[in-house]
């Protein structure tokens, strides 16, 4: 087993962690899926509204390769499909029913997967609707068969605030889980297991090859990459989650699309956060029914993910709900306040002497201001770039700087826009840098 040690990183004090107790939710009335939310791709619809779909049919496909389709996650009836600006096709909602049908895909036995060969095992995959769940650095697009990672990772938890643990989502799940590492393996690919440095996950230990210790992002697939390519040939890998692992093997021991999922939710404005054992696709509200029009509610990760409406659903890859106050309230002379219960990378306020985690809220607390070279970002910056010097580079179109300073090596962490006294969203510039040249590269 190697061990990895991360230096630069930031665990945020932030309260409202989950806790690993897990409630099973009631089946939903309806669930969705949301195209929107998967990155790079060009959905084609296969359905429309009144059209009836089992578990497992197809709802679109990527008209860029037609072989990756993205299945229903419920059996039911279409009853909507919404659109965004420009005819992005934003949700498609099923109105489920009271016995669900299926689609049935080819399964295999445990003594079967050693004469698995990659490209069948590819086309099962990709027909089963899970190889949407395998993802490919440096830009985090759904995994392309026909590129040549160097390996391919699971990785066993983000280390988020805060993401579905692998404690609660592995229990009882342990044979499973190994059953998905034989398969995955025979994608010819080195496969390499992550797992944080202090987590003890009986049953799956003998499978961890890298023990990873460091505050946050340091369990990131990129990071870990980072920390542990011996050349830029290795650059290009893919990588999948604990729990998306586990939905791989599912469908293949039991030839239907996997739906279950465990999703986290936390924060200040969740009344107790726990674990939910609920499906991909679910609404939000199911989980956090007392959601309120002062709160804000972010999918798939405080830093990382995107904010959600109460009437909205959960996206394919997002297995944590974080609910914080708005904080748009303005204050009376709050320049005046010593900002004992605001926390602050720069240690600015009085809270610097607090011990307690803080309850977060989305506020900005102020307008973006010019970079005043503090250094901030760079301190936290777990890949070495240099953010403030990076992104004016793209202000000047120097893109060959730009791809100098690690572009491609930034994992979107979202630490450098955190800690930003100048309110410089700098992982989204950097983000859309790297999209654009993804695209330009198409
Ligand atoms: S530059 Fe990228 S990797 Fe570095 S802190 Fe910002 S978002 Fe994270
Ligand atoms: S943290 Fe913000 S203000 Fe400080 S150097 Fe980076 S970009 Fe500039």
């Amino acid at each position: 087993m190697i061990s990895v040690t991360v230096t630069k990183g930031y665990d945020l004090p932030i309260s409202g962690r989950p806790s690993p107790e897990v409630k099973t939710l009631k089946k939903p009335l309806r669930v969705a899926s949301l195209p929107e939310r998967i990155p790079f791709i060009k959905p084609r619809l296969q359905v429309e509204v009144h059209d009836h779909v089992k578990i497992g049919s197809v709802l679109y496909e990527d008209k860029q390769n037609t072989d990756l389709k993205f299945l229903s996650p419920g059996s039911g009836t279409v009853t909507a499909i919404n659109f965004g600006e420009r005819r992005v096709l934003r949700e498609i909602v099923i109105e489920l029913d009271r016995e669900e049908q299926v689609v049935d895909f080819p399964k295999i036995a445990d003594s079967d997967i050693r004469s698995l060969e990659r490209e069948s095992l590819i086309r099962m995959l990709m027909q089963g609707g899970v190889w949407t769940l395998i993802r490919e650095l440096p830009f985090r697009n759904i995994a392309d068969p026909k590129s040549s990672p160097s390996s391919i990772w699971v990785v066993m938890d983000s280390g988020e605030p805060f993401q579905a643990s692998p404690e609660v989502y592995l229990r009882g799940r342990e044979a499973l889980f190994s059953f998905g590492l034989k398969i995955i393996k025979r994608l010819g690919i080195p496969v390499n297991v992550s797992a944080p440095d202090h987590l003890r996950l009986l049953g799956i230990s003998e499978m961890i090859t890298h023990r990873v210790r460091g505050p946050y992002p340091a369990h990131d697939p990129g990071v870990v990459l980072y920390q542990t390519k011996k050349s830029a040939s290795e650059n290009v890998c893919w990588y999948l989650t604990g729990q998306d692992l586990l939905a791989i093997a599912s469908l293949v021991k039991n030839g239907k699309y996997p739906v279950e999922r465990i999703v986290a939710a936390g924060g200040s404005r969740v009344k107790t956060g726990c674990h939910f054992q609920t499906r991909t696709g679910a609404p939000i509200r199911d989980m956090i029914p007392e959601l309120a029009d002062d709160t804000t509610c972010v999918a798939g990760g405080l830093l990382t993910g995107y904010v959600v409406d109460a009437d909205s659903f959960l996206g394919l890859h997002e297995t944590s709900l974080f609910c914080m106050d708005k904080g748009d309230q303005a204050q009376l002379f709050g320049f005046l306040r010593p900002g004992l219960a605001k926390h602050s990378y720069s240690r600015t306020f009085l809270s610097v002497f607090r011990k307690q985690p803080f309850d977060m809220d989305s506020g900005m607390h102020g307008e973006e201001r010019a970079c005043v070279n503090c250094g901030s970002c760079t301190r936290v910056c777990p890949v070495d770039i240099l953010p403030q010097f990076t992104i004016k580079c793209l202000a000047a179109d120097a893109i060959e700087e730009v791809l100098a300073h690690g572009l491609l090596d930034c994992v979107e962490c979202g630490l450098c826009s955190y800690v930003c006294p100048s309110k410089i969203e700098l992982r989204e510039i950097l983000r859309k840098a790297k999209h654009d040249y993804y695209m330009e590269q198409k």
